[in-house]
């Protein structure tokens, strides 16, 4: 019904003052200076008639109106009318309005109430506020397309506007955080407003001075703030979502400092939750960009599983190519929209709202999505990326390190994880082998290839790089689930195998000796054989990595000594 330009008391950084539109006309619920610049902000040619409805003279009530009248003198050229609620009011506001230095009488029109003949226009409703302004503060009672709306204006009461509030109509009461002679105090007017709510009467709430603990003293009353032009919420809300934001960072912060299992996946999940809270949305996922696939892919996602699709596709695809945020909330229209996964599911995607993120030399690697803004207008297009902005950084920040991570743990000619790939995943996926009580076996080999100084001497360095990464792969088909293999040194692996018995690893490694002596390999062009010599161990949890690893390479010693191509164990 009501838009408000400001909701604040008078000792709030914005004053209590709304607006609605009829047939072509503005019609402003008082005008205090704290509204000026947002009216400014309006195209406010396009109205026929600026009426400006005041409901008694304080400051924070009427100090606009001079500037405003002003403005559409000078620079809108629209005519305007100020309309006061009673007769003694219409004197006061001459006096006043007289004295503002370039507010000349001829430029407005000053009429009171009783004068005012308008299809939006009710009566005025006489109530009391403080002791000087006795007689002279008023509330209103309007019509706004079809609809009773009952305004209090700053009032101590809400009996004068009783007999106004009928079932279903639009009640706009002020409401202060404190005890006072002069506001409803917020505690007070509790059973009132549930009383009203029961009985389908809209309440909003205005001219408030804590927002905050008007919010939790009657959030469950049904009533809610009222809507602020640049996007408000509703009672409970702000408390709700704030909650919200820190109860997640307080997690975040606990599971990151002081729990050593933290790794990048928790703080994706943690800050895809984060994005969903703060923008009030069904669904949250990060995606990374895999330049190298082609690919994009679901880092962390609420409500749907691992995704990978192409990177040219979806919407995410669209926010990466324009190097933008994009927003849909008719998301079927939009041609990039993938509606295949909800299809699938049976999900329907009503707003989707993707932010890009990049790295620190701004190359954009991934990229935040909100979908099913809890909010029938959907996303906004310039609050939520706002909003956003802070938890889609980090998680471009986070997405980068993990990036390092990965890449450091990587060998780039085998794909293979490297020893600093292996040290990590000894502290993680290994962790519960290496705990003496824990009662699990695992096995490990090292393995080297043959003479492969040869290779390189007689088909070239290239040729040799081929043998390194035919060979790895091999080796890489026969890990499993529980196993790790990791490119140890120059032609060096080591298998790590979880719930093998030594006798296992020797069976794996025969398998693979077998399998690589009968490859035909590509090197460089010309096909060559090569063979494997192997050293088993049984994992030993009393003795440090090391020692066990050493233990598997002087059986590769042995290996290497009786002959090569063979597999030796403890
Ligand atoms: P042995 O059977 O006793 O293991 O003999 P070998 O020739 O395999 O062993 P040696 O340690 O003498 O030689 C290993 C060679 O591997 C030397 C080194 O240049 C080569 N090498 C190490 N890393 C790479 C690599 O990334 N690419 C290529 N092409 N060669 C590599
Ligand atoms: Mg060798
Ligand atoms: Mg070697």
């Amino acid at each position: 019904m009501l838009t408000f330009l400001g909701r604040g008391s008078a000792f709030a950084d914005e004053h209590n003052s709304s607006f609605f539109i009829d047939n072509g006309n503005l019609i402003l619920i008082d005008c205090p200076m704290s509204s000026f610049e947002k009216l400014n902000d309006m195209n406010m040619t396009l109205f026929d008639h600026i009426y400006i409805l005041v409901t008694h003279t304080h400051g924070d009530h009427i100090s606009g109106i001079g500037m405003l009248v002003d403005l559409l003198q000078f620079s809108v050229k629209t005519p305007v009318t100020v309309i006061a609620p009673s007769k003694e009011v219409e004197g006061d506001l001459f006096y006043l309005l007289s004295r503002i230095e370039g507010c000349n009488n001829a430029w407005y029109e000053l009429i009171s109430a009783d004068e005012l003949e308008a299809e939006w226009f009710v009566c005025p409703i006489a109530t009391t506020h403080t002791d000087e302004l006795s007689g002279k503060c008023f509330g209103y009672c309007l019509n706004v397309e079809g609809n009773r709306v009952v305004y209090t204006g700053d009032t101590n009461t809400l009996l004068p506007y009783e007999k106004y509030i009928s079932d279903g109509s639009y009640l706009y009461t002020e409401v202060s955080a404190y005890k006072s002679p002069v506001h409803l105090y917020c505690v007070d007017i509790q059973e009132k407003i549930k009383e009203y709510f029961s009985r389908g009467v809209h309440v909003f709430l205005m001219h408030m001075d804590d927002e905050k603990r008007i919010g939790d003293v009657l959030k469950e009353t049904g009533a809610e703030f009222a809507p602020l032009i640049n996007g408000g919420t509703t009672v409970g809300d702000t408390t709700r979502i704030l909650d919200g934001i820190f109860e997640i960072t307080d997690s975040l912060y606990k599971d990151m400092c002081m729990n050593n299992s933290a790794d990048h996946n928790m703080l994706f999940n943690y800050l895809t939750g984060l994005g969903k809270t703060i923008v009030d949305a069904d669904r949250a996922s990060f995606w990374k960009w895999d330049k190298r696939k082609g690919e994009i892919w679901t880092m962390s996602a609420t409500g749907i599983d691992k995704i990978v699709i192409p990177d040219n596709t979806g919407l995410v695809g669209k926010a990466l190519r324009l190097k933008k945020t994009v927003i849909t909330n008719d998301p079927y229209s939009d041609p990039d929209f993938n509606k295949e996964i909800d299809i699938k599911t049976g999900y329907k995607t009503k707003s989707v709202l993707v932010l890009p993120v990049a790295d620190i030399n701004g190359n954009f690697i991934g990229a935040l999505q909100l979908i099913n803004k809890n909010d029938p207008q959907g996303f906004d297009d310039e609050a939520d990326p706002k909003k956003l902005s802070l938890a889609a950084l980090v998680c471009g920040i986070a997405l980068e390190s993990e990036t390092f991570l990965e890449d450091s743990h990587h060998d780039k000619l085998t794909g293979l994880k490297n020893r600093m790939g292996f040290y990590y995943d000894f502290g993680k996926r290994f962790k519960d082998y290496i705990i003496p009580e824990a009662g699990k076996t695992m096995s490990l080999f090292i393995c080297d290839i043959d003479k492969f100084k040869r290779v390189n001497d007689t088909y070239g360095h290239n040729a040799g790089d081929d043998v390194l990464a035919f060979t790895s792969h091999l080796i890489e088909s026969f890990c499993g689930e529980n196993d790790g293999v990791y490119r140890w040194g120059g032609e060096e692996f080591v298998m790590v195998m979880r719930d093998a018995t030594l006798e296992d690893a020797v069976k794996k490694a025969e398998e693979i000796r077998v399998k690589l002596m009968e490859s035909d390999i590509d090197a460089d062009g010309t096909t060559i054989r090569c063979t494997l010599s192997f050293g088993c161990a049984l994992f030993d949890p009393k003795k440090s990595i090391e020692e066990n690893i050493s233990k598997a390479d002087e059986k590769l010693y042995t290996a290497k000594e009786t002959g090569r191509n063979r597999v030796c164990w403890e």
